[in-house]
């Protein structure tokens, strides 16, 4: 095991993105550098291809923006190629999930002012006794009570009107916010067009459901037609939303067979580690703000 995959989301300056923790685009430029020293970085569908360093693919999940600003355009620069997963229900369904709308609720308002303005609709002792599922990585009390209300506490449509109407209220509307937040058409089709690999992350961004079928269908079968039609080739590579969830492993074994039988070749996990590009379908990978550089060669 020695190739490596690094996983990154946003790639922009952290004080103007709030929500969760991003990358700088000077921090990526110079991680990317270090990166082709040690690694041969390659396109996802190169995995054969004889090299004398390791391998290594540089993924991006979600298909936010800053992708195509900054992470894109550094490595267009650079002459490397990205392998960039496309969560299609913004631009199919104009529905943007949950977490992206917490995130950015985030990133625009105060911790406390939120707080404050939701605390007295819930029941605030039964949200601070749960929470604690943030502890790991969040580090403020305010955000793990903020998340946990809207991921798990409330039903979907009640948080989604709360959010939904604060995003409004900064982007006028919520076409807008989409547009502005996600990649486009235009420019994954510019992006496939400039070398970098495209693949199926999900529509909705759902976890793992257990029923291999249905969820193909419902998160995986509508991103791969809509990427194939504008792209005009066929669609191989996928990186589940969260990994899959808390199914993953289940979720690994179960949907193998379905997505084979759809023409996809390479899956990539939240799992973390290095791996053999060479071998399987599933492969593990290391979030870029865990790449702890002296480690891993
Ligand atoms: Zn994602």
């Amino acid at each position: 095991m020695e190739d490596l995959v690094v996983m990154y989301h946003y790639v922009m300056e952290p004080e103007n993105w709030r929500g969760s923790v991003p990358i700088s685009p000077i921090e990526f430029r110079k991680q990317v550098e270090w990166i082709r020293e040690h690694y041969e970085i390659i396109k996802p569908e190169d995995i054969h291809r004889h090299t004398n360093k390791p391998k290594c693919i540089l993924s991006f999940d979600d298909a936010t923006k800053d992708q195509y600003i900054n992470a894109f355009q550094i490595l267009k620069k650079m002459g490397v190629p990205g392998y960039f997963a496309v969560m299609s229900g913004p631009l199919v369904e104009r529905k943007v999930p949950i977490f992206h709308l917490v995130h950015t609720l985030l990133s625009h308002f105060s911790d406390k002012e939120i707080w404050e303005e939701i605390s007295n609709q819930v029941n605030i002792d039964e949200i601070k006794n749960n929470c604690d599922i943030y502890y790991s990585y969040e580090m403020n009390k305010y955000r793990r009570l903020i998340k946990y209300l809207f991921n798990f506490y409330w039903p979907e449509e009640r948080g989604r009107a709360f959010l939904e109407e604060k995003v409004i209220s900064i982007y006028s509307s919520l076409d807008v916010f989409i547009d502005k937040f996600y990649l486009s058409e235009r420019e994954i089709i510019e992006m496939d067009t400039c070398g970098m690999s495209i693949g199926v992350h999900c529509e909705n961004h759902l976890p793992y459901s257990g029923n291999p079928q249905e969820f193909y269908e419902k998160e995986i079968k509508v991103c791969k037609r809509y990427l194939e039609k504008i792209l005009n080739k066929e669609i191989k590579l996928y990186t589940p939303a969260f990994g899959g969830g808390e199914k993953s492993i289940q979720m690994q074994i179960e949907l193998l067979p379905v997505l084979q039988e759809n023409g996809f070749t390479l899956g990539f996990t939240t799992e973390k580690g290095l791996t053999e590009l060479k071998e399987g379908f599933w492969h593990k990978r290391i979030d870029c703000n865990q790449l702890i550089i002296s480690n891993v060669v």
